[in-house]
């Protein structure tokens, strides 16, 4: 958008039409003239799985932080995502936790929920809406599919387009020039090769990787349940599971473990990893229902961060988001949240700034990035223990400190309001880490006796999933 009087100025080319390439589309909006999105897949009449997104098979749940942002962008998004079947659970009263120290209490609290479908219905009710959006605006939006980026146009300094090959016979390439470039193509971008064949040098990057393997599978529980269920990882047993509703009446069975308990694919491995946990709820109704697709596994799950928001992270005309610059431990469930984040923060840089002037796609780089900060810190805080397993050197001081004061705060916040509401906060991404240094936090996290969770889970209290 020309910032001097309000008229859409400027070509974008998103890279990927996954869920952050349609959330950027949506950001860009009536701010630019055109919106070119370029997909390797084409998208299947219905909403399935699809090759793409290989990640879309396992549970996907969409936390607060994530639905605020959602909602700025596209108003109603999430009424029309409970409309196409997606399920909300209030947390804690919606979710039975069995956190280390013990069962969480289960009351409703009113502030925090969890939507929950599975990712291809997730995906096409927000592309739906995005392109019906497109259609009333100002912004001319072309989605070629069966197309995938090969490369950055431009030089070191600045990038002025795509390369683009057809996935048709012939594999035509081509050229799209955009004055910005943006890479939501997840977590196989590319982008630090095309960085480096212009010569410039790719970001640093981290990795924090506790090692931790998923599986999923689908089920139809054979009586109704009123609450999903969530067994956390304890030192003895770095195994855990969430047992979550989606569409349809299904219902998504998660299984989780570090190196050494990687959870089985086959139908009886399930079974007795589910029977490991030493939870007979769970495991009782896993053996009562009817399994309606097979168990599907899932192995990188690393916290990787590129770091593109560092000063001279990434040239002009070029922006990278969501999954493409940023993956985290699945477990923690931030992933799409992250994206309707960023891209709310990609929509506040690009309704004031010139998409075309020196130094936007670093400021746009930086509010993005930071869009995904507290994610990053709260998956590598807790993830670091297991990741740092094997190292040689043992942890320093600041690290067994904070490693002590969160332990005794997950314990609080299973059977405390205050600590509960606060944790909760930070883990549905509505509040900074800060949030858990606050004196009423602190106080009671450090001063109270540390007392164990419920002996088992509260099933009996009345709830209502959906
Ligand atoms: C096992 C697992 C479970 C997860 N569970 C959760 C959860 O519970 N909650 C949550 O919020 N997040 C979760 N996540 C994270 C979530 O899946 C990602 O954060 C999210 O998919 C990121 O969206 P994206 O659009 O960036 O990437 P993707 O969804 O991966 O989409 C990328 C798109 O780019 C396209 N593409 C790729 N390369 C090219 C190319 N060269 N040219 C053209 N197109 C290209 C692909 O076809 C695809 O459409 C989970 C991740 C995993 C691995």
């Amino acid at each position: 958008m020309d910032p001097r009087n309000g008229v859409p100025v400027g070509d974008a080319v998103v890279v990927g039409g996954g869920l952050a390439g349609m959330l950027a589309v949506g950001a860009l909006l009536d701010h630019v003239d055109t919106v070119t999105v370029v997909e390797r897949d084409r998208y299947p009449a219905e909403p399935v799985f699809r090759k793409g997104v290989p990640q879309s098979r396992h549970l996907h749940v969409f936390l607060t932080g994530g639905q605020h942002a959602l909602e700025a962008l596209l108003p109603g998004a999430l009424a029309e995502l409970e409309a196409a079947g997606a399920r909300r659970l209030e947390a804690p009263r919606d979710f039975l936790t069995r956190a280390p120290s013990g069962w969480n209490r289960r009351y409703h609290e009113g502030r925090h929920s969890m939507v929950s479908c599975t990712r291809p219905v997730f995906d096409a009710t927000v592309r739906a809406r995005v392109l019906a959006d497109a259609a009333k605006s100002r912004t001319r939006v072309a989605v070629l599919e069966g197309s995938e980026a090969v490369g950055l146009l431009g030089g070191a300094d600045r990038v002025t387009g795509l390369r683009v090959r057809s996935r048709d016979a012939g594999r035509a390439e081509r050229e799209l020039p955009a004055d910005l470039v943006v890479d939501a193509s997840g977590r196989g971008s590319r982008t630090p090769r095309w960085l480096a064949e212009l010569g410039r040098r790719p970001p640093r990057e981290e990795v924090v990787d506790a090692g931790i393997a998923y599986t999923t599978q689908m089920f139809r529980p054979a009586a109704p349940l009123d609450a999903g269920v969530a067994v956390q990882a304890r030192p003895d047993c770095p195994r855990g599971a969430v047992w979550c509703p989606v569409e349809d009446g299904n219902w998504l069975l998660t299984l989780a473990g570090v190196r050494g308990h990687h959870p089985p694919t086959d139908p009886a491995g399930v079974l007795d990893f589910v029977a490991s946990l030493d939870e007979p709820h769970l495991r009782d109704h896993v053996r009562a229902d009817e399994a309606v697709a097979p168990a599907y596994g899932f192995r990188d799950t690393s916290n990787r961060r590129r770091r593109y928001e560092a000063p001279g992270g990434v040239p002009d005309g070029l922006v990278v988001v969501s999954d493409a610059a940023c993956t985290f431990n699945p477990i923690y469930g931030q992933g799409m949240s992250v994206a309707a984040m960023s891209a709310r923060a990609l929509r506040d840089v690009v309704s004031i700034g010139d998409l075309q002037a020196p130094g936007f796609a670093a400021a746009a780089q930086t509010a993005t990035a930071r869009a995904g900060d507290t994610a990053w810190l709260t998956a590598v805080g807790a993830d670091r223990p297991y990741a740092a397993a094997d190292r040689t050197t043992p942890p320093g001081l600041p690290e067994r400190l904070r490693t002590w004061y969160f332990d005794r705060l997950v314990a609080r916040a299973a059977i405390d309001r205050t600590v509960g509401a606060a944790f909760r906060d930070i883990t549905f991404l509505t509040a900074t880490p800060n949030r858990l240094l606050s004196p009423a936090v602190a106080l009671r996290t450090l001063l109270l006796p540390r007392r164990p969770g419920l002996a088992g889970p509260p099933i009996h209290q009345r709830s209502t999933v959906g």
